[in-house]
């Protein structure tokens, strides 16, 4: 949009001796069009530029036409490319287009895009190049504007997860030492309790009832305790995903569950093949021992639990089900379940701490994946986790 000369559009018209219509078709885009449009001659010289020119700049007509193209009114940063851009034009007869910034008469720069078009004859001989040139300024500096203000929002996110995640682990690590130190003490009462009880003291039977009261207790209380540390170290160490083969975690996890599992005289039922999924180990084996344990223990009392341990595909995931024939679950508690210390039962039916269900969410969450139920009262549960298979 540059040039050094004094021609003025009619005088590029005159000469070339277009016909009438095309010249007044041209003098009307000249006047009207909203972008700058702007002829350049083979040699590079402005033969004609749009009235827009000065509203969208600041500068005249005659700054450009008849002067040669030179590149000081665009900005040092897209100089180079923009005169690489016009000369492979002239070079190839390929249309090309650039975004750059324009210097304006009072100073300023604006974003232009900036079309250049070859017009050829029927040899192939660049007659004419039609430039067209759009200001996108505000368009350009509000994306610019977006990106930068979502890059600070990104940074402003992280900051915080971090900082937060700083917080949780903080306090994991008090109430896992919190929890820790309430052991001891609790040991003490539990202890004395049972010398008094067991000793030669006269206790009538009512004294001998209450402490065996507060020994249940203590035992209540050491389950919430262990509960609590269980909970509170999960998610403390990094979480390292690896490939991991379902069926080895099952095995493993049956194993550890095989005195439990012995005395329900429970029906386990694994139908293989399982598959492997990207997973943390120790995290896993939490989780399903969690739900494999609830399955053994939620089920009509006398009654023998039936338990079946299948998977299915679903995508880029396997789905890992749990299901078990028990008491279930209403429908209205099936989210409430997973939030730490939420039990549905009394601790005389069905005794627990409302916690292995918010370890296993919190355990499957930390290896990216989703956790859930389905479910009814009176006809069993079935709980899944679904994990991302990695791609085999
Ligand atoms: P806990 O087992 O110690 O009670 P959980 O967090 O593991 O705690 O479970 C929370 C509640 O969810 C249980 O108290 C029970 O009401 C319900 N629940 C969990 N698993 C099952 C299941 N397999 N069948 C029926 N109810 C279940």
């Amino acid at each position: 949009m540059e040039s050094e000369g004094n021609n003025k559009n009619e005088d590029h018209f005159n000469n070339s001796g277009p016909e009438n219509i095309f010249k007044r078709r041209y003098e009307s885009i000249l006047k009207n069009a909203a972008d700058i449009v702007i002829t350049v001659d083979n040699k590079g010289n402005f033969t004609s530029i749009s009235e827009s020119v000065k509203g969208l700049t600041g500068w005249e007509r005659d700054d450009f036409v008849g002067r040669d193209m030179n590149y000081r009114f665009v900005h040092p940063d897209h100089r180079l490319e923009a005169s690489k851009k016009f000369h492979e034009m002239l070079e190839t007869h390929d249309p090309s287009s650039i975004e750059f910034k324009f210097k304006c008469k009072d100073g300023d720069y604006r974003w232009f895009h900036q079309t250049h078009t070859p017009i050829v004859n029927d040899d192939d001989e660049l007659i004419e190049v039609l430039v067209i040139a759009r200001d996108i300024h505000e368009r350009k500096t509000s994306k610019i504007k977006l990106e930068e203000y979502k890059k600070h929002l990104e940074r402003l996110v992280k900051k915080r997860t971090e900082k937060l995640d700083e917080a949780n682990k903080e306090l994991e690590i008090f109430s896992y030492s919190l929890a820790h130190d309430l052991k001891a003490p609790l040991r003490a009462v539990q202890r004395y309790s049972e010398i008094i009880l067991d000793g030669k003291e006269c206790l009538d039977e009512e004294q001998r009832e209450m402490l065996r009261r507060i020994i249940a207790a203590t035992e209540k209380m050491d389950r919430l305790i262990n509960d609590i540390m269980v909970y509170s170290k999960v998610g403390r160490k990094d979480v390292l995903i690896n490939h991991i083969d379902l069926e080895d975690v099952i095995d493993r996890v049956l194993e550890n569950l095989k005195g439990n599992i012995e005395e329900k005289d429970a029906d386990i039922d694994v139908i293989l093949p399982l598959g492997t999924v990207m997973a943390n180990e120790p995290l896993l084996l939490q989780s399903l021992s969690n739900l494999i344990s609830n399955s053994l223990k939620f089920v009509e009392g006398g009654e023998k639990p039936k338990i079946k341990i299948y998977s299915e595909n679903d995508g880029q995931y396997t789905k890992l089900y749990i299901s078990d024939e028990g008491i279930g679950i209403d429908k209205e508690n099936k989210e409430k379940i997973f939030q730490l210390l939420t039990r549905l039962h009394g601790e005389e039916t069905y005794p627990g701490t409302g916690i292995g269900l918010s370890v296993a969410k919190k355990a499957v969450e930390l290896m990216n994946a989703d956790i859930g139920v389905e479910s009814e009262r009176g006809k069993g549960s079935k709980f899944w986790i679904r994990l991302d298979k990695g791609g085999g």
